[in-house]
């Protein structure tokens, strides 16, 4: 039983996370489970990948936190080491992804009062779309659930369906001031913006001296097998929030821009306490230590098509169960026939777990150091949690 002093606000199951174990998470009981959730593409390098624990452990020994009131050297290492590797010439560090959104949407006007036009100061976002839960990040998402008892939401957002060019230039005004939008819908159920569409984006964003800001709060960092998933298409964003991955479950996240933009933040313009501290820095610094070694994200670019091709031969053996297979990278979804809340159980009863996301989609979202191993237990998994819930169809169908 769940403790009734926590609020409801999470549709858990029951499974007591104990310990992990590299792509296994064992529970309470002692059960062992492939983690293709990875705490929603949060651990990169699967649990307790021994890199991270030992920066942990030993900044943990040195010093936790200081306050962004003093130099914090690991913090501005780590912001070094991101811009260099991105289209980036500043760095903010949070806590988290909603954190960075947020203050990736403050940018947007800091930009448009200082050197643009002051009214402009709306956005452009896209159905299905999720930022975060912050008023604003609710209030950008694309799904009215977010915002249910909400309301009044923070106003200034221009929804349009996702991918669609037309409806884009049709909600360009005269006070846009950006479009958000993330390159794969997560939440919203792996949807992969085509990467013509994204080039178009910022053809339109250049055309009308507007912002592209990027949510890779789930893309980023390694996930869909480049650095930042922006590079799939070879656009330059203005602004990129990230988080999830960055920490690999240790809070941390960034906002990275240009000098342009960044550098019109002055001391007092914005802040946070615990960004980007000593110990989220660690972890960080360790994780970039991976991803960005030679041939690391080659390596998930060819773990992630095995994954896929796999995936494809389920779907085709199983069309009663998946109708589809989408993303990139390590960031792929089956679209299911049968409630993706039933698949996801079953997948549960065959040891594995993976997340649900919108059009009744189910998430793989595993660590970015899956394997052959990983694939062939996933595949492995997969095979018998779609003959459990044939087996159950069929004694529906019969019953
Ligand atoms: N943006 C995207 C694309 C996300 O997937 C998420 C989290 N699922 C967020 C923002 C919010 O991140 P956080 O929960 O860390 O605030």
């Amino acid at each position: 039983m769940i403790t009734p002093h926590l609020m409801r606000a999470f549709a858990r199951v029951d499974l007591e996370a104990e310990r992990g174990e590299g792509a296994w998470l064992f529970d309470a009981q002692g059960r062992r489970y492939l983690d293709f959730l990875g705490g929603v593409a949060v651990n990169a390098l699967g649990h307790c990948h021994p890199a991270l624990v030992e920066a942990l452990t030993r900044q943990a020994r040195t010093l936790w936190h200081a306050s962004n009131l003093v130099r914090v050297p690991g913090q501005e290492r780590l912001a070094d080491r991101l811009c260099a590797a991105s289209f980036a010439d500043q760095a903010f560090f949070t806590n988290s992804g909603s954190e960075a959104v947020d203050f990736a949407l403050k940018l947007v006007r800091r930009r448009a009062k200082a050197t643009v036009a002051p009214q402009r100061w709306r956005t452009i976002t896209f159905e299905g779309g999720f930022h975060g839960r912050s008023m604003a990040a609710i209030a950008a998402g694309g799904q009215i659930k977010l915002t249910q008892g909400f309301t009044p939401v923070v106003t200034g957002f221009d929804c349009v369906p996702f991918a669609d060019l037309e409806a884009v230039r049709r909600a360009i005004g005269p006070e846009t001031a950006a479009i958000l939008i993330e390159p794969v819908q997560g939440d919203g159920g792996i949807r992969v913006a085509p990467f013509d569409f994204m080039r178009a984006l910022r053809s339109l964003c250049d055309e009308h001296d507007l912002l592209l800001v990027l949510d890779e709060v789930q893309t980023g960092i390694g996930r869909t097998g480049r650095l930042f998933a922006y590079e799939w298409s070879g656009v330059k964003p203005d602004i990129v929030a990230c988080a999830k991955g960055l920490g690999a479950g240790f809070p941390l996240g960034a906002v990275l821009t240009t000098q342009a933009i960044g550098g019109l933040i002055t001391p007092g313009a914005h802040g946070s306490t615990l960004g980007g501290a000593p110990l989220a820095a660690a972890v960080g610094n360790a994780l970039l230590d991976v991803i960005l070694a030679d041939g690391f994200l080659e390596g998930v670019r060819n773990a992630a098509d095995a994954l896929e091709e796999g995936l494809r031969r389920v779907v085709a053996r199983h069309p009663g169960v998946f109708t589809e297979v989408r993303g990139i990278g390590l960031m792929l979804g089956l679209r299911c026939a049968p409630s993706n809340a039933e698949v996801i159980t079953a997948l549960r009863a065959r040891g594995m777990l993976v997340g649900p996301g919108g059009d009744n989609v189910v998430r793989l979202l595993p660590a970015l150091t899956t394997g052959a191993e990983e694939i062939a237990a996933a595949l492995n998994a997969l095979e018998a949690a779609c003959r459990d819930l044939e087996g159950t169809t069929a004694a529906r169908t019969s019953a």
